[in-house]
């Protein structure tokens, strides 16, 4: 029997129904044996989700304000599901020690660590399965950095024990006994861990949206679902931001390679999206593109230097006058005399003028020239090294939109093509970017 491994986000399980869909989704299929689950999220958009309770609660103990109405609604909701579910446990014990330790001054990461670790105990009484927790099998080293190669032995020792377990997400510990979190999100990132402990046929990650779009939704309507994707297409649409999954969570599977099937908790036969590696089988019928994402608020910096080309270390005194000023760049196009460096704005707060001032003095351009209000769009597939041709179209697609494209990038892969537009196109060009490559299939 294959074996399945499946994280539950935190909408698919903030109330009794999510939990019973849940109940019904592991019931639907044996292969389903380890269950990771986040905390409660939010039930609706004025909700909030347990683990920012807990942040809150840790905050007003922190500074000696009382947090007991913070710390209610927590109670309250797990009692409700509790009872919602009729589920025979009881919680108010190990609420009540929660309680006592905030007062005595954990850390952060223990307090919100207990949303998961709560929600873990309420899970395996639902399916009446053991419950593992990941203080034991989570291991960070003393730095609080992740111990892959502990956290495998250790999982994988203690899932050997177990036909079936729920393990919590989000958190484990370092040796001295402290519990660690990862970042938010993180459960993403215990799922993708057991997986490779479980050495999983597929890592499926339940959330609340039918796997990865093509495109983002509010600036295309309906766009289509992306079916097969593979990790390095999502590390390409993820860094423009079209994200479904903690972006350290694709290590450990892929590396392993696991596929991830993202799928949706409140539409379970819908089959979501296939992260998988290029040589998986489903990947052969790739279509030109995959995905178009893109982000805003970037600067370029161009520099004219005429003979460029023939003095070395041109490019190297550039980028120390970056590297001096803490600022990481995204692009460097380059012509024969030319050569930009593309930065997202956050970089460059407070310090534009003194990087200015530095290129000048240290690079002695003829010119120097910065464009502001600049999006980038990554238009990611890879069917697209097969297939000639692809440029062309898509420069064809913002020529005939009226677009003027300030920077062309192509990553060597061969999988990316990166255009940089002014931000007031930014729109315009995804969506006609979308209909060339990918509405056109419809046709
Ligand atoms: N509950 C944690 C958070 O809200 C972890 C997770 O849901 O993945 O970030």
């Amino acid at each position: 029997m294959g074996v399945k491994v499946c994280k539950f986000g935190g909408s698919s399980l903030a109330d009794a129904g999510q939990f019973r869909k849940v109940r019904a989704i592991i019931a639907a299929d044996d292969e389903r044996r380890y269950v990771v689950p986040s905390a409660p999220g939010k039930r609706n958009d004025h909700d909030q989700k347990v683990t920012d309770l807990l942040y809150l609660s840790h905050e007003h103990a922190r500074q000696a304000l009382p947090f007991d109405d913070v710390f209610a609604r927590i109670r309250l909701r797990y009692t409700q599901l509790i009872t919602d579910l009729n589920l025979d446990l009881d919680l108010s014990s190990q609420f009540d020690g929660i309680v006592l330790e905030l007062s005595a001054g954990v850390s952060a990461d223990y307090a919100a660590s207990r949303g998961e670790f709560l929600n873990g105990q309420l899970m395996a009484a639902l399916l009446g399965w053991p419950f593992v927790d990941p203080a034991l099998c989570v291991v960070f080293d003393e730095r609080g950095r992740l111990d892959t190669q502990a956290t495998q032995r250790e999982l994988s020792r203690t899932l050997g024990e177990h036909e079936t377990a729920v393990v919590p997400g989000f958190y484990g510990s370092t040796p001295d006994g402290n519990i660690k979190t990862f970042s938010r999100g993180g459960s993403d990132i215990t799922g993708s861990l057991v997986a490779c402990a479980a050495g999983a046929d597929v890592y499926e990650n339940w959330t609340d949206v039918s796997g990865m779009l093509t495109t983002d939704p509010r600036i295309v309507d309906n766009p289509h679902n992306i079916e097969v994707v593979t990790y390095r297409e999502l590390r390409e649409l993820a860094y423009m931001g079209a994200s479904v999954l903690h972006d350290e969570a694709v290590f450990p599977v892929r590396e392993a390679g696991i596929p991830v099937n993202i799928r949706n908790t409140n539409d379970p036969d819908h089959p979501g999206t296939m992260i998988v590696g290029a040589d998986h089988a489903s990947c052969g019928d790739a279509g030109t593109v995959t995905g178009i994402a893109g982000r805003k608020n970037f600067t370029i910096i161009a520099i004219e230097k005429a003979m460029m080309n023939a003095q070395i270390g041109y490019g190297r005194r550039l980028l120390s006058v970056l590297e001096a000023n803490d600022v990481s760049f995204e692009h460097m196009p380059s012509g024969i005399d030319t050569i930009s460096v593309i930065v997202a704005d956050g970089q460059l707060e407070g310090k534009l003028d003194t990087v200015l001032e530095e290129i000048r003095s240290e690079c002695r351009p003829d010119t120097l020239d910065v464009h502001h209000d600049i999006a980038l769009i990554a238009t990611v597939g890879r069917g697209m090294s097969r297939q000639p041709g692809t440029a062309a179209k898509l420069f064809t697609a913002l020529a005939d939109a009226g677009v003027n494209i300030r920077m062309i990038d192509q990553g060597s892969s061969e999988m990316n093509i990166i255009v940089g537009v002014e931000a007031e196109d930014f729109e315009l060009a995804v969506r006609v970017i979308y209909k060339a490559f990918i509405a056109a299939s419809d046709l």
